[in-house]
């Protein structure tokens, strides 16, 4: 690797990805294109959103109600529209997944499902510093059915100087814990330090302790291959609006593993999109839920986000979470030599996400010095749009389907000219 930009040329005129980049929209800084680093924040806008929700406008212009039977995608199945592509994002069955609500509600949801404590078997097993909005989720989930969350949810944290989780540090608490644990519940990556947990073992380790697995994939989905159905987690959750690009508040997608697909007695919040679709219109009396995840939906789809959604999962479909990932492997490498040859010319960007590959996505964190909101000013003021979490850490997600070798290096560029 070389940090020139002739050999981020040379990368970017090879990337057989190259052309997706045109396919987005990216805001304007001095009449050029920012240096996107935020994909993990808001995925860029694809550019056949647009017409995907003129589509459904016309379509609601022209049919009104019946547009719910009309056209290619009659909006009454239109979560099938969207089955296949998301099971191929996440590893997973069609039947395994559905695209409904948002993402703290389908977490809500789950738990309602695999989230059952009784007196001896209670605790709920986290990684330390997951996203606020699970640790809300959980507290209130443990409230709900009357414990306390002080004994109830048991956090793994990294050691004493470390910044990070060791696998095998997770998998002797969820040991120690045993018999008491009802769920173990991770993040797939984590939203601060970038970190990839080993979802397999994590897996594993849970189904031992006799609990329930779920994993929310805010970070992950989209990001990274993943292999939810060989994995075998109970369920999953994720948001699109992040590595997926569906847009700001697109919808949610989870995952239920096949062995419980047709367990009727599984308690669940339902409505009448999840009842069996044969009967769903009879209007009767008690919940018989459809096969699989689709059992777990509760309303009729939100077209127009879901409209988006497909208008991006169409250019997931194309390119594949296999060449992405090959990219982002070396793409997330260059940035990492970039950083590491800035530190050795007397700059401090500390790197907080693992350096094994294996353990991280595309995302670096960099843990700054006493001047790292000075340094963000900077980057921004010179069309950078990555993202400041306090205390003082920049995430940088160079993202594989719109982002460049090019921009990889002119973010280096910039990061070694000041004098921060
Ligand atoms: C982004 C993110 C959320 C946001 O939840 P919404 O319900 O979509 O607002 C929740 N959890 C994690 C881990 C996230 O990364």
């Amino acid at each position: 690797m070389n940090n020139t930009l002739t050999y981020a040329r040379t990368q970017d005129q090879a990337d057989p990805l190259r052309a997706y980049r045109d396919q987005f929209y990216f805001p304007q800084h001095d009449g050029k294109d920012v240096l996107y680093f935020c994909g993990n924040s808001l995925g860029l806008q694809p550019k056949g959103v647009e017409q995907a929700l003129l589509h459904e406008l016309e379509h609601w212009r022209t049919h009104a109600v019946e547009g719910h039977f009309r056209g290619e995608m009659p909006w009454m199945y239109y979560h099938k529209f969207l089955a296949e592509q998301t099971a191929n994002v996440v590893g997973a069955n069609p039947e395994e997944v559905v695209v409904m609500n948002t993402l703290t509600t389908n977490l809500h949801l789950m738990m309602v499902s695999f989230y059952r404590p009784i007196k001896e078997r209670y605790k709920i097993i986290m990684e330390a510093g997951a996203f606020p909005s699970d640790q809300y989720a959980v507290e209130t989930q443990v409230r709900y059915h009357g414990f306390d969350p002080d004994t109830a949810i048991v956090e793994v944290a990294p050691r004493e100087g470390e910044e990070n989780l060791r696998t095998e540090d997770i998998l002797r608490v969820i040991e120690e814990t045993g018999a008491s644990t009802a769920l173990v519940l991770f993040g797939g990556v984590n939203y601060y330090t970038g970190q990839f947990f080993d979802l397999a073992a994590i897996t594993e380790a849970g189904h031992r302790a006799g609990a329930y697995v779920g994993f929310d994939l805010a970070h992950a989905a989209g990001n990274l291959p993943l292999k939810l159905h060989d994995w075998g987690p109970d369920f999953a959750v994720w948001c699109s609006y992040k590595y997926l690009n569906s847009g700001p508040g697109g919808p949610s997608g989870a995952f239920v593993h096949k062995r419980h697909a047709h367990n009727p007695d599984l308690p669940r919040f339902a409505g009448w999109w999840g009842h069996d679709e044969e009967h769903r219109f009879l209007m009767k009396k008690g919940f018989h839920p459809m096969r699989g995840a689709a059992g777990w939906q509760l309303s009729n789809a939100q077209i127009f986000s879901f409209a988006a959604h497909k208008a991006s999962l169409d250019l997931f479909a194309q390119a594949g979470m296999p060449a992405l990932r090959e990219k982002s492997l070396r793409l997330t490498a260059y940035l990492e030599f970039i950083l590491d040859e800035l530190n050795q010319a007397g700059h401090h960007y500390h790197l907080l996400t693992p350096r094994d590959p294996d353990q991280r996505g595309c995302q670096l964190s960099i843990l700054t010095d006493s001047h790292g909101r000075e340094l963000f000013d900077y980057l921004s003021q010179h069309g950078v749009m990555c993202d400041w979490r306090e205390p003082n850490v920049i995430r940088l997600a160079p993202v594989p389907m719109y982002t460049s070798f090019e921009d990889v290096w002119q973010l280096g560029q910039l990061l070694g000219n000041n004098s921060f």
